[in-house]
């Protein structure tokens, strides 16, 4: 029999070759990947409607090359607002300016075009997954109020908390308890059309303000801070309660430069733990995106870990494993030990430790550090000014480097 048949006859044994749980970001770039590539796919997700739930909201650099490279930029620049040029400020002047295509959007939106682009062969099923059973050959899963289903492999990306994850004794290490806090919010120009700059950065000092950008998204202009700062500090409740004045305060000289602006509709707020699960080693069941590991979002790079997941899965690990009989949790393991995927989540977590600290550290090292970081990037700056060829040629070495911990989050 060639590896073709014994995959097809085995097929038949089960609904579904792949059921994924969990149609977010990382659930449905893995249908869409795996649809296109042929499997018999069934995404499930809870909600029909995407939620307006407050997640990443800004693409750009390699996260844009990675989506290029697996044939999934369509959809995304269709439900987004691109722009290039991106303001940065610091303690009330200009920073520097930076050069580099991003895509601004709301994620229910994003995770919609993504939903209605899915290809043929992917089944989307609405429903809660109540448990799953798992083993090297099949496995089972039980949905609220409909029939169990059955699959050759089983993805979770359930995002955070999910308990589905208890069934199968998989736990969720603390790396860092309520780490950062992101908020969302749109702004509406005041006696203009639209802000004086399409993009603009300010970055914070020692205060447990990391950043704030603001970018363009469909329909309007989008603010996202991050800071690191107790949940009980009074301030967490200032900027909830009288957001624009408590920005001024915090970031002089914005409103002159970004143009005058109110703060429309509910401000979002998100506080992190960042968590890793643990003993997912198992048949026949693998963990991506969120699920596996969460991401501090002021590093910016939680989509960057999500899309290696989804590659390396969908691209490298799949197509050999469905090509055999069994999933056993050596062959699952191969996945985890990606040297990739193991670069990118230990990336993330040093990112995330070194973000903290240049936003909140005041002992003489990282003050130093603080002041080199940002003291390179003024010099480059006025360097540009000067020379546009060289300071060209700085930021392609300084790309090169991206990927130490040492990089700026924004
Ligand atoms: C506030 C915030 C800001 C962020 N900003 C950035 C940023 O600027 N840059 C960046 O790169 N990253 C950022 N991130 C990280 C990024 O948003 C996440 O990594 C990404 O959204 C995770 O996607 P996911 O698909 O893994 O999980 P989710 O989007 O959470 O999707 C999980 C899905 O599973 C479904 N589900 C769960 N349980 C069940 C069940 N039992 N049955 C059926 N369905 C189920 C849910 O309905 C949901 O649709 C941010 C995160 C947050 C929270």
């Amino acid at each position: 029999m060639t590896i073709k048949q014994s995959f097809e006859r085995l097929a038949t044994e089960t609904d579904t070759d792949i059921a994924i749980v969990g149609g977010g970001l990382s659930g449905t770039l893995a249908a869409t990947i795996l649809g296109h590539a042929g499997y018999r796919v069934t995404l499930i997700d809870r909600h029909r409607t995407v939620p307006e739930e407050f997640r990443v909201e800004k693409m750009s650099g390699g996260q844009i090359d990675t989506l290029q490279r697996l044939r999934l930029l369509g959809p995304v620049s269709a439900a987004a607002v691109a722009f290039d040029e991106v303001i940065h400020m610091r303690k009330g002047r200009m920073l520097d300016r930076t050069n580099d295509r991003q895509f601004g959007f709301l994620y229910n939106r994003l995770v919609s075009a993504l939903r209605a682009a899915l290809p043929a062969n992917v089944n989307f099923v609405v429903g809660q997954v109540s448990g799953v059973q798992t083993g090297a050959t099949r496995q089972r899963i039980a949905i609220l109020g409909q029939d169990e289903m059955t699959a050759r492999l089983l993805v979770l990306a359930t995002g955070m908390g999910d308990i589905l994850r208890r069934d199968l004794g998989i736990s969720h290490r603390s790396v860092a308890e309520k780490r950062s806090f992101a908020f969302g919010f749109n702004l509406r120009p005041v006696g203009a059309k639209s802000l004086r700059h399409m993009a603009l950065t300010y970055h914070g000092t020692s205060d447990g303000i990391d950043h704030m950008n603001l970018f363009p998204v469909p329909g309007g202009t989008r603010a996202n801070l991050f800071v690191f700062r107790d949940p009980r500090d009074p301030w967490i409740k200032s900027l909830h309660e009288n957001p624009k004045d408590t920005l001024a305060a915090i970031f002089p000289s914005l409103i002159e430069t970004a143009g005058d602006f109110d703060i429309v509709g509910k401000v979002d707020s998100w506080l992190t733990d960042i968590t890793i699960a643990e003993n997912c080693r198992q048949d026949g069941v693998v963990l991506i995106g969120d699920a596996f590991q969460s991401s501090c979002p002021a590093t910016g790079i939680g989509v960057s870990r999500l899309l290696t997941d989804v590659e390396r899965l969908c691209t490298a690990y799949i197509p050999q494993w469905m090509a055999e009989t069994a999933f056993d949790r050596a062959k699952i393991a191969a996945y985890y030990d990606d040297p990739q995927k193991q670069e990118s989540d230990a990336l993330a977590l040093q990112l995330a430790l070194h973000g903290r600290n240049l936003a909140t550290n005041t002992d003489l090292r990282w003050r130093t550090r603080r002041q080199i970081h940002f003291m390179r990037r003024r010099a480059v700056h006025a360097l540009e000014k000067l020379s546009p060829a060289l300071a060209t040629k700085l930021y392609r070495l300084a790309a090169r480097y991206v990927k130490s911990p040492a990089r700026s989050p924004a």
